[in-house]
């Protein structure tokens, strides 16, 4: 990542007010990039070099940077008035209190995020966390006027015991609390064996899932505009594509091949030009 150099007067003349209300609208495809543990400063130029790739793009582009880098990475961004959105990896539920390493969602939006994942795999499994704490760390993101993008996925054990339906609508109806109702927030489909192993899953698998999901959120957010759904697990250039042409994703939730800018220039281009 950040391998490059970069102009930071922007070569292109755009009209942000037309870009963000145009990207404002929720029929638009969402493509983040969650960089996880990886980056340090030299990693704001990644951020650069797909400034405009997102500029042009349909889509609205997200980038989850670690932390440490989520205020250069926003003040940065600002400063080129890009329409690229940063947002937190996690939060804690609570507004402040004696936790110590805690970032709560106040914090984040403080930094610049407008948005934060919540429920990662990488969280859910490897630190075991509940639904129920997703759930109230989901109510801290709306507290503080962050878009939550959570995330659900079955296990490979999980699918091989036909048990995937089951696991999807218990993430669904335990992590998301009736307060996201109206609100902004997203769900994003990624399959623990997918995530960072190069497997994906079948196509009828995904529309599957994302047919399940959308469902459910339908029978129970009547109110407001109808959430995205993205898919996350293994996108790569060469599958960004053929990922979005599939019904019901609305966007893609990227991590190994968000932190190279040549690779997520490729993906955000896969979602086609604003016209
Ligand atoms: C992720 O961690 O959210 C993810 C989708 O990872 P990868 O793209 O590397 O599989």
């Amino acid at each position: 990542m950040g391998q490059c150099g970069y102009n930071l007067i922007h070569p292109i003349i755009i009209n942000n007010a037309k870009e963000t209300q145009h990207k404002l609208m929720s029929n638009i495809p969402i493509i983040a990039g969650n960089w996880k543990m990886h980056g340090l400063s030299d990693a704001l130029s990644t951020a650069l070099l797909i400034d405009e790739p997102a500029r042009l793009s349909l889509a609205k582009t997200v980038i989850f940077p670690p932390a440490t880098l989520l205020d250069r990475l926003s003040q940065t961004l600002k400063a080129i008035d890009s329409p690229i959105e940063v947002g937190g990896q996690n939060c804690r539920s609570e507004l402040s209190g004696a936790y110590t390493g805690g970032i709560s969602a106040e914090m984040l939006k403080d930094a610049g995020a407008t948005r934060v994942l919540v429920g990662h795999s990488e969280r859910r499994h490897g630190l075991k966390e509940a639904c129920e704490l997703v759930a109230k760390k989901t109510l801290g993101a709306l507290r503080a006027g962050l878009s939550p993008m959570i995330c659900i996925g079955e296990t490979l054990e999980e699918r091989e015991a036909g048990q995937t339906q089951a696991v999807l609508t218990r993430h669904l109806s335990d992590s998301l609390p009736d307060a996201l109702a109206g609100k902004d927030f997203q769900v994003a489909y990624e399959p623990v064996w997918a995530i960072g192993t190069g497997h994906i899953p079948t196509d009828s698998q995904i529309v599957e899932a994302m047919s399940l999901i959308r469902a459910n959120l339908k029978a129970r957010f009547k109110t407001g505009p109808m959430p995205h759904i993205l898919y996350g697990g293994s996108v790569k250039p060469d599958n960004a594509a053929q990922l979005l042409s599939l019904e019901g994703v609305d966007g893609l939730l990227v991590g190994g091949a968000s932190l190279l800018a040549k690779d997520f220039t490729k993906i955000i281009e896969a979602a086609g030009r604003d016209a």
